[in-house]
């Protein structure tokens, strides 16, 4: 069946050329579009692979999207798997790390929790210019042999169930072409298109907004602070390449840098603390700013800031009823599901659908069914996105609390980097027997994951009753991830290459290391306010799943954190 796939109508006059061929067709040619013609053809150059982009290239740099800031798996993605590390060290920015100041209405920034490394981590990330990145990938493609059409915009789809090629239409120098592809990947962003050809569209209940812009130079949080101590707590004193995160009672605000000299800034918040129609005009968030974050807002009334764009988003969460399909179709990035962007894993999704959706092309291509896996990964897939969802829904009240909000960001990166990103940047994403024996583990730490976001909001919730949460947000120390001997460990150990047992044994350690930290959580928790226990739930709760291992059979085992963790007021 042939449907109109976006709403222009076709030029009357625009004529059509002779049919075309591809193994692949991607509609679509931005991060996730680019990024996958790149690895089809790294991993089998003989692949005709064709990227459909309406924009004409090159693009702006600086003010043109969002998904700027990258972790470690979007990060390896980039650098190892499609080979791009040259580029990022030399034309995008090396990334400090995360970020965290607990400073909802404050001026004086160096007297407020601030959590984040004083070192940079072993494993890599980086910040990306997105407009810069994107002339860059596009070149790339192209120099691997992908035909890449910018100006080309799909108006068509014939989308085939039997077997047959695909035909997509598309609207290229003012004529009308179709080209038969045996793949289609749709990459195509917010634009939906085959989402929206098989009404796969999926609501989500995670209700965030995001208003976001860019303006002119650097942004560097050191110039708020006279004290030369409290700048020198990071070395190199570059707390300006970190993904900079302004936190507050259900909200937060982004700085990132971009290494075209600009900087992106964002507020990301909880729809019903706070509505979008408080914020959703440049001068409206400037305002906003003035209350939540005033000392950001000094910094950007300087009148070198010169505003380049502003955009938001309502609701930006959601999800999709299908992504991969055994008749030789998928959805990667923004075309199929996204989640929040408050750890960036935008990019981490679009390296995971896009290994995913390689690995279904290349059994095809090698006769092997391939139809079977198409489900497998598809579960697998949809199984990432609501273990990562569970990481930001109900949880934007715990934003501002500087005692719990920072163990729960410790707690999320131990999950991250205890089960995801070691699958991912092991290369094991597509070892279905290896993930079959892995499935306990996974189960474990998924089960104490939902217990530690339940635990945290509890713990959150408590402190609002009592009024615990505020005083500590003026103590001025930095909570330091860079000397947690084993976070510091776990992230260096993330590019390991390990055989599949050595794989197994790692992944066990991970979880233990899991119940390690839930326990002294816990114990934490129940210290601060002793009736914590009424609020969690008896079967599934984190009581209930440590079982045996309760508090006090490890009341000798060395903490997780050291006490100036746990702070209370
Ligand atoms: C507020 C916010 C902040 C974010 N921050 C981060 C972050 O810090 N880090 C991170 O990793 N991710 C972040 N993300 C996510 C990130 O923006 C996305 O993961 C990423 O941009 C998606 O890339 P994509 O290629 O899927 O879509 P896009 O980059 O939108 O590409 C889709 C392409 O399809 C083209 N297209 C559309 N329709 C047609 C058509 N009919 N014909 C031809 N071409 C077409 C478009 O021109 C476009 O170039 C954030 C998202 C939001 C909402």
């Amino acid at each position: 069946m042939t449907t109109t796939a976006s709403s222009p109508p076709i030029s009357s006059s625009a004529s059509l050329s002779s049919a075309e061929n591809a193994d692949v067709v991607v509609l679509g040619g931005g991060l996730a579009g680019l990024s996958l013609a790149i690895q089809l053809k790294r991993r089998d150059p003989s692949m005709s692979v064709t990227v459909l982009e309406r924009r004409a290239h090159p693009v702006p740099e600086a003010a043109f999207k969002v998904g700027e800031s990258t972790v470690e798996i979007g990060a390896h993605y980039f650098a190892n798997v499609l080979g791009l590390r040259e580029h990022l060290d030399t034309r995008q920015l090396r990334k400090f790390g995360f970020r965290f100041f607990f400073s909802d209405g404050r001026r004086d920034i160096d007297r407020c929790t601030e959590l984040g490394v004083s070192e940079i981590l072993p494993t890599p990330s980086w910040q990306i210019d997105r407009g810069r990145f994107e002339n860059f990938l596009g070149e790339e493609a192209q120099r691997y042999g992908v035909r890449f059409l910018d100006g080309a915009v799909v108006r068509e789809l014939d989308m085939a169930d039997d077997g047959a090629p695909h035909r997509i239409g598309y609207e290229h120098d003012g004529a009308m072409h179709r080209i038969a592809a045996t793949w289609v990947v749709d990459a195509s962003g917010r634009a939906g298109l085959l989402k929206r050809k098989f009404e796969l569209a999926d609501g989500s209940d995670h209700d965030a907004n995001a208003v976001w812009w860019r303006v002119d130079g650097k942004i560097d949080p050191n110039l708020w602070s006279d004290d030369a101590d409290w700048r020198a707590r990071c070395t190199p004193p570059d707390r300006w390449r970190s993904t900079n995160h302004m936190c507050g009672d259900g909200y937060w605000f982004w700085l990132i840098p971009l290494s075209s000299g600009a900087h992106s800034l964002g507020i990301v918040c909880d729809a019903a603390m706070h509505p979008l129609d408080t914020m959703n005009t440049h001068e409206k968030a400037m305002a906003w700013l003035r209350t939540h974050q005033p000392r950001v807002a000094d910094a950007l009334s300087a009148p070198e800031h010169m505003l380049q764009d502003f955009a938001f988003f309502r609701k930006f969460s959601y999800a999709c009823k299908r992504v991969f399909s055994g008749d030789r179709w998928a959805l990667t990035g923004e075309a199929g599901v996204f989640l929040d962007p408050f750890y960036s894993p935008g990019s981490d999704f679009i390296a995971i659908s896009n290994t995913l959706i390689c690995d279904l092309i290349a059994k095809d291509r090698d006769g092997a069914p391939f139809a079977p896996y198409a489900e497998i990964y598809q579960q697998l897939y949809f199984g990432f996105y609501e273990n990562t969802m569970t990481l930001y829904r109900g949880q934007y009240p715990l934003f501002g609390d500087a005692q719990v909000m920072p163990l729960k960001v410790i707690w999320d990166y131990t999950y991250y980097w205890a089960l995801l990103a070691p699958l991912f940047c092991g290369d094991k994403l597509t070892e279905v027997s290896l993930l079959g024996r892995l499935r306990p583990q996974f189960e474990r730490g998924r089960a104490l994951n939902i217990a530690a976001q339940a635990l945290l909001r509890a713990w959150g919730e408590a402190n609002r009753t009592t009024g615990a949460s505020a005083a500590d947000a003026l103590d001025g120390r930095l909570l330091d991830q860079f000397r947690i001997e084993w976070f510091h460990e776990m992230n260096r150990a993330l590019h390991d290459m390990l055989d599949n047992r050595a794989f197994q044994q790692r992944i066990a350690q991970n979880v233990a290391r899991m119940e390690d930290l839930a326990t002294e959580l816990l114990q934490r928790a129940r210290d601060a306010h002793p009736y914590i226990d009424a609020a969690l739930d008896a079967e599934t709760g984190m009581a209930a799943l440590l079982g045996a291992a309760s508090p006090n059979d490890r009341a000798t085992a060395e903490p997780s954190l050291r006490a100036v963790w746990y702070a209370a007021a």
